[in-house]
């Protein structure tokens, strides 16, 4: 994957406003301070009180995902500029082990917020503290209860932090302001972390079962437009060729199909996804055959 080199990708990565935490202390600051700013006060305290919030903060730790023996950074190598490994390297993510009743508390504070995931990447909400202090984080919350139940499954561990860190650099490399649909967010950050975990000589990848719908879009999309030009839009949130690539194989408005949110209950919607990515891929043929497109999206 490259970003076009001679351009200074500088004010890219590092948009104004954007504060990145550099050491372990600053990150468990900074979630101390996410807990006290007045915005969040009301919202965080809104179910805990003030003695319960010590209690938890004080059960908030960080790991070194390289002490369990993932590391993150070949993982995410092969689709990494130059200026995203630096970024890496100097402003590396912090995983905080959150306990599981503040990290639901900080998931209403947190745009997008899901919490009964695993994991969450700390992008402060715009309208809340982002608008108060303008800046996003290079901070990962991870539950406590579900940590526990993974933290020795090595190929869980990869595949999560990698995608978490995703988040953080795909996030620190979009201009300001730029916005990618969640669908394709999440597919396309689920699909790297397992592309990335293969190519670092994983033998064993599995979908951590997270997004299912929305990898194989994304490996569809991959298949459609190259990985190369899959990568690019990733991290700069322009994914107009794209689209015009897809609503040129699909017909008009398929773009705006597969990036619709998804209703999970409504089995049509899986199934017109489906049809819709098999058709795609079935117009590429010489990039894949419909065999290989039924064993990949199921029948
Ligand atoms: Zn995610």
């Amino acid at each position: 994957m490259v970003l076009e080199k001679g351009v200074d990708q500088k004010a890219t990565i590092f948009p104004p406003g954007w504060k990145f935490i550099a050491n372990e202390k600053d990150a468990q600051k900074f979630l101390s301070d996410l807990v006290d700013s007045p915005t969040d006060l009301f919202r965080v305290r809104s179910s805990l009180s003030a003695s319960d919030l010590n209690k938890l903060m004080s059960r908030c730790y960080s790991i070194d995902p390289k002490k369990s023996g993932v590391d993150v950074n070949s993982v995410l190598a092969p689709f990494l500029s130059n200026r995203q490994k630096d970024l890496l390297k100097t402003f590396p993510p912090y995983f905080i082990i959150v306990p599981k009743e503040l990290y639901e508390s900080l998931g209403k504070a947190t745009k997008g917020s899901n919490t009964g995931a695993l994991a969450t990447y700390n992008d402060v909400h715009p309208d809340l503290i982002g608008l108060m202090l303008g800046f996003k984080s290079n901070v990962v919350f991870l539950r406590e209860d579900y940590f526990q139940e993974f933290r020795f499954n090595p190929n869980t561990m990869r595949t999560l932090l990698s995608h978490e860190s995703l988040h953080y650099i795909s996030e620190a490399s979009r201009p300001g302001g730029v916005e990618v649909p969640h669908f394709i967010n999440e597919g396309i950050t689920e699909y790297l972390a397992l592309l990335g975990s293969l190519r670092s000589g994983e033998s064993i990848v599995k979908n951590s079962g997270i997004y299912p719908i929305e990898t194989m879009t994304a490996y569809v999309l991959s298949k459609v437009a190259g990985e190369d030009e899959l990568t690019k839009a990733y991290f700069s949130g322009d994914f107009s060729r794209i689209r015009a690539t897809v609503d040129r194989l699909g017909g008009f408005g398929s773009w705006e199909t597969l990036t619709a949110p998804i209703d999970y209950k409504n089995t049509n919607d899986t199934k017109e996804r489906r049809a819709l990515l098999r058709s795609l891929l079935a117009k590429k043929s010489d990039f894949t055959t419909l065999a290989e497109a039924a064993s990949i999206l199921g029948k």
